[in-house]
C-alpha cells in the first residue's frame, strides 16, 4: 500500500519528528582479498518524511557510497558492518532480500549522475517506463504506457506520444536525466536519492532540472536525499544540510541556519571556497581549504579535519571521540574549539587588481567556422564571431555546450582553421595556420590549459620530465643545469615543492596535475592563455585553490587569458570582460560590470538567473526556466538563434531576421530585437516568472 507522505516542511519549519529514514552508526566497509578499506567509519543522520536533505562533501567523503548503502548497491566487496538503515520503521540491514525487492526501486528510487548507466540502450522509453508501474503497481501494460506518457508530461518532456518511442541515445543529456527522474517517480517512491543528478547538464538545464525536482516534490510530497559537491544547488533545494567529512558528519543545521552561521571550519572553508554571483574580480581572493581528504586507512586521530585545519591545536583536537555537539535549535557541530573559532563577520582580503593594459593582445575579427558534412549539410560552429582582449587582460566565453566556445580555442591554438575571418596577434592573422605550419615564436607565445590535465600529461612521463621538455623545445634555457634550475621554479610558481618533479600522473591528484599543466603552459613564457574549463574537473576547494594561483601567475607574467567556462559565478570573480555565445553566435559581450550590471541580452540573463548561491537571499532571485533544447548547429534558426528557448521573444520577427546588434557603451553590445531603452528599463520582478 502507497504510504501518504506528511505535509512538507519549508527551509527552516519543523517537519515531523518521526524519519521516514533513519541512518545509525552505519559502518560501510570495502573487503579486499589484501586489505579492508573502511570508507564510512560511523554515519548517523535522518531524513524526515516530506523533508529534502542534502549531504554535501568533497569526492571521497563517502556521500555517494552511504547513498549506495542505502539502495544496496555495494557492489561484491561492499559490506554493511555496523550500524542500521530503517526506512519507514523497517530494518534494512541484513534485511531478507523479497523485502528489500518491495522497498528499493519502489518505495526508495535513485536517480544518478549519469542518466545512461539508469537507462538500457537497446529499449525503448516506453518500454523502460512501463516496467516500473507494472512491476511495482500490477499495472497492465496498457495501463502503465499510459502512466509513462502522463509522467513524462509532468516531467516536462514534449510530445509524450513520440518520446515514448525513442531510443536513449536519442534523447539530449537534460531530456535523459529527465526520463531517469520520470522513471524513479512512476514507482511513487516515498523517498528519492538524488546523486550529483545534474552534474554534466548545462546550467540552464541544470536550473530546469532542479525546479521540476522542486516542484515534483510538492506535488508527490516525496523526500528527498539530495547528494551534491555543488553548495549553491543545495542551498537552494534543502531543508536541512549535513556536511560530510572522510566518512562522518561534521555540522548538521537547516539549511539557512548552515549557511547562515556556518560554525565548522571545514563547512566555513567550503563557502569560501566559492565565488558567489555578487563577487566580482577585485572584490576578494577565493580562499582554498590546504591539503585532501585523508585516504580511509590514514585517518589521523582525533579530529580527521585535523591536518587542513588552521585552527588545530595539538593536545586538543587530536583527542579521540569527539562527538557531534549541540550548537544551536537542530545545529550540531564535530569540532571543540567552534566558539573561538567562528567570527561573525569574516571578510576574506580583496584582490589587489591593477586595471588592465589597453593595448589589444589578440583581435578577433568575423571568426566563422563550417564543417561540410556531406549531404548538402553544413554544421555552423563559430559564424562572425568578432571580439578583442588586451594585454594582460582576461576574457571569459561563456555560453552552454555546442556554443562554439571551444571551437575557438581550437582555431587560436591551431588545432583547427577558420573558414573565414582574421584572428590578428602581433600584426598577423593566425586564423588559418594550423599548429604544424606556426613558427616557433607563435607556439611558445599561445598555450593552452585543458579541463582534464590527464589528456596533456604523458602517464608514463614524471612531472618534471614535461615541464623540461617544454623548456627545452621552445628553448627557454639553454644547458641541462639551467633548465633543472627553471623546472624548479615553475614548480614553485605552483606551489609544490620540487620533489614533485620525480612523480608521475598517477601519484598525483587532480588539483596537482591541473597545478602542473599550468606550469607547463607557463614554461614557454607565453603571452595568450587559453584555459578551457581550467577548474570544472576538479573539487571545489581544489578549484579555489587553482583559480586563485591562475589569476596570481597571469597578474605576474601579465599574460593575456582566454578564459572558458560555463560558470558564471567564477566568470564574475576571474573576468574582466565577458562575451556571452549561443549556437555559434556573439549575443552579447561587455566588462564584467556591464554583463553583471543592468541591461543583458535574454540568455545572459537566463544564464544569470540559473546561478545557485549559498546566501539566504540567493533563493529569492527570479528564477527563469528555458523550456526546450538548443537547436541542431546543422540546422540554425534563420533569425535569432535563440528564439526557440527566449522567455522575452517579441514574435515572428524573432523568427524571421536576425537581430540586430545594439550598442548600449563603448564596450558593450547586445544581438537582440528589443530595443536599447527596453534592455535598459528595469524589468518588473515578475516578469521573468511570469513569461516562464
Ligand atoms: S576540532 Fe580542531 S582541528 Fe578539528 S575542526 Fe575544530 S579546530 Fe579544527
Ligand atoms: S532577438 Fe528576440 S528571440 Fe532573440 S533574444 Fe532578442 S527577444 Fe529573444
Amino acid at each position: 500500500m502507497t504510504k501518504v507522505a506528511e505535509p512538507i516542511s519549508t527551509k527552516g519549519e519543523r517537519a515531523s519528528e518521526t524519519p521516514l529514514l533513519a541512518v545509525r552508526d552505519l559502518r560501510i566497509e570495502f573487503r579486499g582479498k589484501a586489505e579492508t578499506i573502511v570508507a564510512v567509519p560511523k554515519l548517523s543522520f535522518e531524513v524526515k518524511p516530506g523533508e529534502s536533505f542534502g549531504l554535501v562533501g568533497e569526492s571521497g567523503c563517502g556521500k555517494s557510497t552511504t547513498a549506495m548503502a542505502i539502495m544496496g548497491y555495494l557492489g561484491a566487496t561492499g559490506v554493511v558492518a555496523g550500524g542500521s538503515i530503517r526506512f519507514e520503521g523497517e530494518e534494512l540491514v541484513n534485511a531478507p532480500a523479497h523485502k528489500l525487492r518491495a522497498i528499493r526501486g519502489r518505495r526508495i528510487a535513485m536517480v544518478y549522475q549519469d542518466p545512461m548507466s539508469a537507462l538500457n540502450p537497446v529499449k525503448t522509453i516506453g518500454a523502460q517506463l512501463a516496467e516500473v508501474p507494472m512491476l511495482h503497481l500490477g499495472a497492465s501494460r496498457v495501463e502503465a504506457l499510459d502512466m509513462a506518457a502522463a509522467m513524462l508530461k509532468d516531467v516536462r518532456l514534449p510530445d509524450a506520444g513520440d518520446m515514448l518511442k525513442r531510443y536513449p541515445h536519442q534523447l539530449s543529456g537534460g531530456q535523459q536525466q529527465r526520463v531517469v527522474i520520470a522513471m524513479a517517480l512512476l514507482g511513487r517512491p516515498s523517498l528519492l536519492l538524488l546523486d550529483e543528478p545534474t552534474t554534466g547538464l548545462d546550467v540552464t538545464v541544470e536550473s530546469a532540472v532542479i525546479d521540476l525536482i522542486g516542484e515534483l516534490r510538492r506535488r508527490y510530497g516525496t523526500s528527498l536525499l539530495f547528494i551534491s559537491h555543488n553548495l549553491g544547488l543545495i542551498a537552494e533545494s534543502c531543508d536541512r544540510v549535513g556536511i560530510m567529512y572522510s566518512g562522518e558528519l561534521v555540522e548538521e543545521a537547516p539549511t539557512c541556519e548552515l549557511f547562515g552561521r556556518p560554525r565548522h571550519p571545514y563547512t566555513q572553508g567550503l563557502i569560501d571556497c566559492i565565488p558567489d554571483i555578487g563577487n566580482g574580480k577585485h572584490s576578494r581572493t577565493l580562499a582554498a581549504i590546504p591539503g585532501h581528504i585523508p585516504l580511509p586507512s590514514e585517518r589521523p586521530r582525533g579530529c580527521l579535519f585535523g591536518p587542513r585545519c588552521a585552527g588545530f591545536r595539538a593536545g586538543l583536537c587530536d583527542r579521540p571521540g569527539m562527538t557531534l555537539e549541540p550548537v544551536g535549535e537542530r545545529h550540531v557541530v564535530r569540532c571543540v574549539r567552534w566558539p573561538e573559532l567562528e567570527v561573525a563577520h569574516r571578510e576574506l582580503p580583496p584582490l589587489s587588481g591593477e586595471s588592465a593594459a589597453p593595448a589589444a593582445e589578440i583581435t578577433f575579427s568575423d571568426i566563422t567556422k563550417f564543417y561540410h558534412l556531406g549531404h548538402h549539410k553544413t554544421l555552423k560552429a563559430n559564424e562572425a564571431v568578432s571580439f578583442e582582449a588586451g594585454k594582460a587582460e582576461i576574457v571569459a566565453l561563456v555560453g552552454e555546450s555546442g556554443c562554439g566556445k571551444s571551437t575557438l580555442a581550437r582555431i587560436v591554438t591551431g588545432l583547427d582553421r577558420a573558414t573565414s575571418g582574421e584572428i590578428r596577434m602581433a600584426g598577423e592573422n593566425i586564423a588559418a595556420i594550423e599548429a604544424s605550419a606556426r613558427p616557433k615564436p607563435l607556439l611558445q607565445s599561445i598555450q593552452m590549459v585543458f579541463q582534464n590535465p590527464d589528456s596533456t600529461l604523458n602517464p608514463s612521463h614524471s612531472a618534471g620530465f614535461s615541464i623540461r621538455r617544454s623548456l627545452k623545445k621552445f628553448g627557454i634555457r639553454k644547458g641541462k643545469a639551467a633548465i633543472d634550475q627553471r623546472m624548479r621554479e615553475l614548480l614553485e610558481m605552483v606551489r609544490l615543492s620540487p620533489d614533485f618533479a620525480a612523480r608521475r600522473p598517477s601519484q598525483l591528484s587532480g588539483g596537482q596535475k591541473q597545478r602542473i599543466a599550468i606550469a607547463r603552459a607557463f614554461a614557454s613564457d607565453p603571452s595568450l592563455i587559453v584555459a578551457d574549463e581550467p577548474v570544472s574537473a576538479l573539487d571545489v576547494s581544489v578549484q579555489a585553490a587553482v583559480v586563485t594561483l591562475l589569476l596570481d601567475i597571469q597578474k605576474t607574467r601579465h599574460a593575456t587569458m582566454l578564459f572558458i567556462s560555463h560558470d558564471l559565478a567564477l566568470v564574475r570573480h576571474v573576468a574582466d570582460k565577458v562575451v556571452v555565445m549561443y549556437l555559434g553566435k556573439v549575443m552579447e559581450k561587455g566588462t564584467v560590470e556591464e554583463i553583471f550590471g543592468g541591461a543583458t541580452h535574454p540568455y545572459t540573463e537566463a544564464l544569470i538567473s540559473a546561478i545557485r548561491s549559498t546566501k539566504p537571499e540567493g533563493a529569492e532571485r527570479n528564477r527563469i526556466t528555458l523550456t526546450g533544447d538548443t537547436p541542431s548547429p546543422v540546422d540554425v534558426p534563420r533569425g535569432c538563434r535563440f528564439a526557440s528557448r527566449c522567455h522575452r521573444k517579441l514574435g515572428s520577427i524573432c523568427d524571421r531576421e536576425p537581430p540586430p546588434i545594439r550598442r548600449m557603451s563603448a564596450t558593450h553590445e547586445i544581438a537582440c530585437h528589443i530595443p536599447a531603452e527596453a534592455l535598459e528599463s528595469p524589468r518588473h520582478p515578475d516578469e521573468a516568472s511570469d513569461r516562464s
